[in-house]
């Protein structure tokens, strides 16, 4: 069982330092993978949780302003690194090629791809939610090995679901699970969007769950 703990765009320096000093206190058997801001990935020491991000440049290392390459997230021994994320999809405007382009560089510095997949509400209600998902999937493995596309984990995120406390039911979770294995070989799949203490009991009980994504309960004191 793997639990991503997106922080986005939260936390400066000090609130940081109590955060982590407070998450460390998490006794847990569950691999638990912290993404927090890029500034704070320099402020992260933790023997329990291990390192994530939250983006990575579509770039290698060189002349490319702002951005940070997967070289220098492995240089701060990142594991993990969220591709796709809605938010970057829909405020960033980070497109299929970008995507796939991100989940290259990752691969190739050793750090394991969490992709992010999911439909809108309108794409759910006119029934196109599969055509979205199919593709959002093949763009982002685009000439990736077999053995490439294992290493990768998929996050089903329906973005009507994240931050809305609205989820979808265990069949309709099931269904897309289902549907994402028939295209790719990945190793584990996640849920994401508005799990908390009381829903994760239901969401538990799907079947070929690996873990979840969680992004405003990351952030609660625990
Ligand atoms: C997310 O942003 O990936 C997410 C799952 O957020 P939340 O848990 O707040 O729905």
């Amino acid at each position: 069982m793997i639990v991503i703990l997106n922080n986005k765009c939260n936390l400066n320096k000090d609130e940081f330092k109590a955060y982590l000093k407070d998450i460390s206190e998490i006794k847990t058997k569950i691999d638990l993978v912290l993404c927090p801001n890029f500034l704070n990935i320099s402020e992260f020491k933790s023997d329990k949780i291990i390192l994530g991000s939250q983006n990575v440049s579509a770039q290698n290392s060189g002349a490319f302003t702002g951005e940070i390459s997967a070289n220098i997230l492995k240089s701060y021994n990142v594991k993990y690194c969220l591709v796709g994320h809605s938010e970057r999809r829909k405020y960033q405007q980070e497109n299929y090629h970008e995507i796939n382009q991100k989940i290259k560089k990752l691969l190739e510095s050793n750090i394991t791809p969490i992709l992010c997949i999911g439909e809108t509400k309108e794409e759910r209600d006119s029934k196109k939610y599969k055509e979205v998902i199919k593709e959002q999937l093949l763009s982002a493995i685009k000439d990736l090995s077999l053995e490439n596309q294992k290493k990768i984990i998929i996050a089903y995120e329906p973005v009507w679901s994240i931050g809305t406390g609205l989820i979808p039911t265990n069949n309709q979770i099931e269904e897309i699970f289902s549907y994402i294995k028939s295209y790719i070989m990945t190793n584990k799949i996640l849920y994401g969007g508005s799990v908390n203490e009381t829903n994760v009991d239901t969401l538990k009980k799907i079947n070929l769950i690996d873990g979840y994504l969680l992004g405003t309960l990351s952030l609660q004191e625990k």
